[in-house]
């Protein structure tokens, strides 16, 4: 069935740089946007191709709204949705008080079933519609997550934790269970409907050697297979690596030793990294996930947007539930811009969408697929509504500018300013609008 959706049109076309440079960021006042099957045909100026189209085309009107393609979150546990901010740790600690305990009850699969609708329910709501997602140890939250992104028509990456040393011994594989399990899951999720497959091991620190060669036998045998896992986060962490692999150059060489380090290995984080691991990830096509919130929340540090994209690396937003404190990408990009701020650089609003959107679908590799309105990408976009909240509202009445009025919405933003979320051209229904 032929759609089409009336509103301003706002994309990106590539990354706007520091200095909001208009060539890379698309905006159609009175726009249209074209959807068949799931595809986007067309997005341009409505008075134009009005006349073109079909007489029989459902033409849905949002009046006064900004349509943006679907949210993509690069780094986010579903299974610490309930441990959302939880006091006073820093991440050693913070894992083993919160994240651990809350990951020990999805060995019942019944609930690890219930949390993963409940997670993508909020995805949804908050506009997100494709992530890289963490389970847990357990092999089943792989499959419930997976279920429920197919059942919502998301396009959705995720897999089973590896971990079998330094952690509580009922959330530890071992290398050959850890491996067999992935394999099977690979075998059975990626590249089925929208999904993918990520090989997942939660750190260096808790996997073992073996492990480790393990993962990177897995990510030879399946080049197209996400690999994601957590780099250069906190001190502490950073640390306890240099110990335990003294002939390592950094953090970032241990996972490039035992052959991590590729093209869709996305690592989140990345705070305390020098020249060379940049130069390093670059050349090997690895992926940043920025995850503000939570570096802010754990106390974990700053991560250098300039310094990762003067370096080529590819790099999108994630929020990092639990560590993280919002699923919104929108108070996320709110952070972002702190973060970048007390570092002396700039994040204007269109490299905020850019994060968020284009630039999370090029660190996932799925440029060709979603990230703007370009003909012949799946229709996942988001209806933004500037009145969605009463201050909001206020302030972008007085906007003069798009920058500035997208801006006010970036920093105010939130859940309430999703007007509607659409998956592959479908209207999604949260639960409270139901
Ligand atoms: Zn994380």
């Amino acid at each position: 069935m032929r759609q089409a959706f009336r509103a301003s049109l706002l994309h990106c076309l590539a990354d706007p740089g520091e200095g909001s440079a208009p060539s890379a960021v698309e905006f159609i006042e009175d726009g249209l946007l074209v959807v068949e099957n799931g595809i986007v045909l067309e997005a341009g100026a409505a008075p134009t191709l009005l006349t073109q189209l079909a007489d029989n085309t459902k033409i849905v009107e949002y009046n006064g709204k900004i349509i943006v393609p679907g949210f993509i979150d690069c780094h986010v546990h579903f299974p610490q949705l309930d441990i959302v901010a939880s006091y006073g740790e820093q991440l050693l600690d913070w894992l083993n008080r919160y994240a651990y305990p809350a990951e020990a009850k999805f060995a019942h699969l019944e609930y690890a079933r219930e949390i993963a609708g409940v997670f993508l329910d909020e995805l949804l709501k908050n506009g997100t519609t494709t992530a890289l997602v963490f389970g847990t140890v357990h092999k089943h939250s792989a499959d419930v997550i997976l279920q429920a992104a197919e059942s919502r028509g998301m396009r959705l990456i995720a897999g089973k934790v590896l971990m079998d040393i330094n952690c509580p011994e009922e959330l530890q594989d071992t290398p050959e269970s850890g491996y067999a399990e992935s394999k099977a899951l690979i075998e059975q999720w990626h590249g089925r409907a929208r999904l993918g497959y990520a090989i997942t091991p939660r750190f260096a620190i808790t996997s073992s050697d073996q492990q480790l060669q393990a993962a990177g036998r897995l990510a030879r045998e399946y080049p197209d297979v996400w690999m994601h896992t957590h780099l250069a986060e906190n001190k502490a962490e950073v640390d306890l690596i240099a110990q335990r692999f003294p002939k390592s150059r950094s953090y970032l060489d241990v996972y490039d030793q035992f052959g991590l380090l590729r093209e869709r290995s996305v690592f989140a984080h990345c705070l305390h990294m020098n020249e060379e691991d940049r130069q390093c990830m670059a050349a090997k096509g690895g992926a940043a996930a920025f995850c503000p919130t939570s570096n802010l929340f754990l106390g974990s540090g700053l991560f250098d947007l300039r310094a990762m994209r003067a370096a080529n690396i590819r790099v999108g937003m994630g929020t990092d539930i639990g560590g993280g404190t919002s699923l919104s990408l929108l108070r996320t990009a709110s952070e972002a811009y702190k973060v970048l701020h007390l570092q002396d650089e700039a994040l204007p609003a269109s490299r905020a969408l850019y994060l968020a959107t284009l630039g999370a679908a090029e660190a996932l590799y799925l440029e060709d697929k979603i990230g703007n309105f370009e003909s012949g990408k799946e229709a996942d976009f988001v209806v933004l509504d500037p009145a969605g909240s009463s201050l909001s509202k206020r302030r972008t009445d007085v906007a003069t500018s798009l920058e500035e009025s997208l801006f006010a919405l970036t920093m105010l933003g939130d859940d309430r300013n999703i007007a509607a979320t659409y998956v592959a051209g479908k209207r999604v229904e949260t639960r409270e609008r139901q």
